[in-house]
């Protein structure tokens, strides 16, 4: 695929960010998607505790996560906090990010050129947290890994190795609350969870 201009900026301001904090500093001037950039509120950089060994990586901010500048603050936010620690892990402790760092208006989906744009900031990311393993939620993050054309369902139980990276897939939280508390996504989620904590390292 052809790298447009707006991702090849990106690329080099994200590239040139030594450290997170300057990365989150550049990435709040980024203009590279027009549409989203007049309609945000923030840009929702993501969270990075120091020595973070998982990341969770989702699709874009909500209404909520706009407004607050954190990703996964709204109701997915807190079943996934919920999950976590069923899970043995803290909210605290686990990378936060998302395929975009601007909420697209009215949630509707990720356009592929926002995508594309916001790849460098995420790749980015990725390496200065340099987790043991990523946890893609939801299909938008997993083809992001994988390409598109992944099925959620075959990819899931499985580590990929995707440039030096380990990566896991699991369904999104808002997945888990549309289809209700017991539907297949929750379960699937919550197994997926416990079991990629039992991948981490725990020395
Ligand atoms: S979604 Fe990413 S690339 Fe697009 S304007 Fe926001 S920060 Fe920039």
């Amino acid at each position: 695929m052809r790298t447009s201009a707006a991702a090849a900026e990106v690329l080099a301001a994200a590239n040139g960010s030594p450290s997170w904090a300057e990365l989150a500093a550049r990435s709040a001037a980024c203009t590279a998607c027009p549409e989203l950039a007049a309609e945000r509120t923030t840009v929702v950089v993501g969270d990075a505790p120091p020595r973070a060994r998982l990341a969770l990586v989702g699709e874009a901010p909500g209404a909520e996560e706009d407004r607050a500048g954190r990703p996964f603050v709204g109701k997915a936010g807190r079943l996934l906090d919920e999950l976590l620690a069923e899970a043995g892990l803290r909210r605290d402790e686990v990378a936060v990010v998302n395929v975009l760092q601007c909420r697209p208006p009215g949630n509707r989906a990720p356009r592929a050129a926002e995508v594309a744009n916001c790849r460098g900031w995420l790749t980015r990311k990725l390496d200065l947290v340099r987790p043991q393993v990523v946890c893609a939620l939801g299909l938008t993050a997993a083809s992001w890994f994988l390409g598109r054309g992944v099925r959620l369902g075959a990819a899931r139980g499985v580590v990929h190795e995707v440039d030096d990276r380990r990566v896991v897939v699991s369904y999104h939280p808002s997945a888990a609350i549309r289809f209700g508390p017991a539907g297949m996504p929750i379960a699937a989620l919550r197994s997926d969870l416990a079991w990629v904590a039992s991948l981490l390292d725990h020395g």
